[in-house]
């Protein structure tokens, strides 16, 4: 490949990309279409990297966004393990790792994000684990199941990978900085029903606490250190300590970051360049819901900024308008939901029991509902995304979200 053209470049082979070539034709585009990837596989769907895949309950076909044939019959072309190496907005240019150049009259920069490493001391043995691929996957299920395994993390992706590790016989034990797993999101009410579900399943859970160190014998961990004194055995660490975004080609093009160090578009999540776009894990976009600049690293927002994002590449003046939805599953043990996000919030309101693990826990600001999080009740989170919207403030009316004899969609 020397140099060609195409009309639509999408840069980065993930959900957001996959979608948006989807979409694209979905709605009537007619040019070319190419994806350009790093990774081995055609876009998947990377939650299930620490759930169903990494238990083996699912194959590699199964992960898949769309199954190969249908980027021939929607002309899609789909490069994987090519990474585009350059980008030059004048010219309108991307340069590819295998050769050559391609031209392109719209662009979407989809390049997601990269685990944030640990650098403290022992942080190189072998046997300390990240998880963000297909692959790291594989590494991960073959080294560490049945065996000792600390996860370093209280988030979702380290109390997922606990759960489902157990699943496959390992004794593992989480070390965090939270009080409490998923409390740095969520708050402390909402991760306890999730912790408590964990420690039945025979999982440790060290919270208020911080990695001091790794040991190791014959360059591979066998310990973990804990600045409150802990010393635990490991035959396997994994390490989920946020991500960051993979912003190295946006940056290099000269593209504005925005505070969270994500690449800033409006609300058609357009750059300040006509015609390119991002979207996803790197897109700090402006929230037409939220009022204010949003970066989100979660499954469905990758999703729904990829359909915006053709819509707009369509010329259709489509604004961003979905409230942001995550989802978590610790095995079969918990599921969890959750629309906001919310920055900051005075008052929790809870809906149900929290013992019972069937409550919705709601998220207020100055009377506003800013956020909310099921646990059994997903309903309760349509009435959640609508309030979210309209903004209004509920006043008196706020404390009828807690009893479960008021009808949420009067309020
Ligand atoms: C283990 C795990 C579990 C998760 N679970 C959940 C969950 O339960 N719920 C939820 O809401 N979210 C979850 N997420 C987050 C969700 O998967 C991401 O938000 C989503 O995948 C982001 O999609 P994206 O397309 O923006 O980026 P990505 O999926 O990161 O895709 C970007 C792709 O671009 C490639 N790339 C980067 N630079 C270049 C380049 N220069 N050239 C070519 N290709 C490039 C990358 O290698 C990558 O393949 C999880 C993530 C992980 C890792």
């Amino acid at each position: 490949m020397s140099e060609r053209h195409v009309d639509f470049a999408l840069i980065g082979g993930g959900l957001a990309a996959g979608n948006c070539a989807r979409w694209l034709r979905e709605e009537g585009a007619d040019g070319s279409i190419l994806i350009v990837g790093r990774e081995p596989d055609l876009p998947y769907n990377r939650p299930d990297c620490s759930k169903q895949y990494l238990r083996g309950d699912e194959s590699r076909d199964d992960v898949l966004f769309r199954p190969p044939d249908w980027y021939d019959e929607h002309r899609v072309e789909a490069l994987t393990k090519v990474s585009a190496t350059s980008l030059d907005l004048q010219q309108r240019r991307i340069g590819l790792s295998a050769g050559g150049e391609v031209t392109f009259g719209k662009a979407l920069l989809a390049t997601g994000a990269n685990v944030r490493r640990l650098n403290v001391d022992g942080c190189d043995l072998d046997g300390i684990y990240y998880l963000r691929t297909l692959a790291n996957s594989d590494t991960i299920r073959s080294e560490a199941s049945g065996k000792r395994v600390v996860l370093i993390g209280g988030s979702y992706i380290a109390s997922e990978v606990a759960a489902s590790l157990t699943e496959l016989g390992s004794t593992c034990t989480m070390v965090m900085l939270e009080p409490v797993v998923l409390s740095r999101g969520f708050g402390e009410q909402a991760g306890r029903f999730p912790q408590s579900r964990l420690e039945e399943h025979g999982i440790t859970v060290h919270g208020d606490d911080a990695l001091e160190r790794f040991e190791g014998s014959e360059g591979r961990v066998t310990r973990v250190l804990t600045k409150s004194g802990l010393e635990l055995e490991a035959d396997a660490v994994i390490v989920g300590a946020g991500v960051v975004p993979d912003v190295a080609l946006a940056r290099g093009a000269g593209l504005e970051l925005g505070e969270s160090g994500g690449v800033h578009v409006d609300s058609r999540l357009q750059t300040p360049v006509d015609g390119v776009f991002a979207a996803g894990d790197i897109a700090e976009y402006d929230s037409v819901i939220h009022r204010r600049a949003l970066r989100i690293e979660h499954w469905d927002v990758a999703f729904n900024h990829g359909k915006t994002a053709a819509l707009n590449m369509l010329g259709r003046d489509q604004p961003h308008d979905v409230v942001p939805y995550f989802f978590s599953d610790l095995s079969d043990w918990v599921s969890l939901e959750y629309v906001g996000p919310a920055a900051e919030w005075d008052r929790e309101i809870v809906r149900g029991s929290l013992d019972d693990g069937e409550f919705s826990l709601w998220y207020l600001s100055g009377g506003r509902v800013v956020a909310a999080l099921s646990i059994g009740r997903s309903d309760d989170l349509e009435d959640a995304r609508r309030l979210i919207s309209s903004a209004a403030d509920l006043g008196d009316r706020a404390d009828a979200l807690g009893d479960l004899s008021s009808d949420l969609g009067e309020i």
